[in-house]
């Protein structure tokens, strides 16, 4: 029962293979919730220091909070399978999903830490965003059978729209507030 857990040999392939959808789901969520909370201050005419700050919060707060959701899930599977995964299986896969949460959600932020470099982040953070949502969601489609190119545009609307609510949000409450 344990075996079929574990990476089928230690070399690096058959590792990220075991590890993918971990990468894919911390990713995605973690790219989406950091553009998310971006879009929000943004829209909200709020300075790129507000962005970092609470960019920064979402990457360590819902991270750590995927992360360990992911081992609460495993842990749960296991005592519903009667299956003895231990500790560290769960926390190798909830370890994955929080540090791909965070290396993909700072993909849209690291752009506003660069103000002598880059004029106009949000528009390069968008674009960011949009290029590695549709890779994302391709590697999704693959994982649930769905096809590369509907995974990706699914994933690239999602994030669109959520995007677009967040930024009309943040404008509204802003001028209701001021
Ligand atoms: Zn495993």
């Amino acid at each position: 029962m344990l075996k079929k857990h574990m990476p089928k040999s230690s070399n690096s392939k058959n590792i990220l293979k075991h590890y993918l959808s971990d990468i894919v789901y911390g990713a995605n969520d973690g790219i989406i919730t950091t553009f998310t909370v971006i879009s929000g201050v943004y829209g909200a005419k709020l300075s790129s220091v507000v962005i970092i700050i609470l960019g920064f919060v979402n990457l360590f707060a819902d991270g750590i909070s995927m992360g360990a959701s992911r081992f609460l899930s495993i842990r749960a599977g296991a005592i519903a399978h009667n299956e003895d995964r231990g500790i560290l299986e769960p926390l190798y896969h909830s370890f994955a999903t929080f540090i791909s949460f965070f290396v993909f959600g700072l993909l849209p932020l690291f752009v506003f830490m660069l103000p002598e470099i880059i004029t106009r982040p949000y528009i390069i953070s968008s674009i960011i965003t949009a290029f590695t949502l549709f890779f994302i969601g391709s590697l999704r489609g693959i994982i649930v059978k769905k096809g590369r190119f509907q995974g990706g545009f699914e994933m690239l609307a999602i994030g669109g729209i959520v995007a677009i609510i967040a930024y009309s949000v943040g404008y509204l409450i802003n001028n209701l507030v001021q």
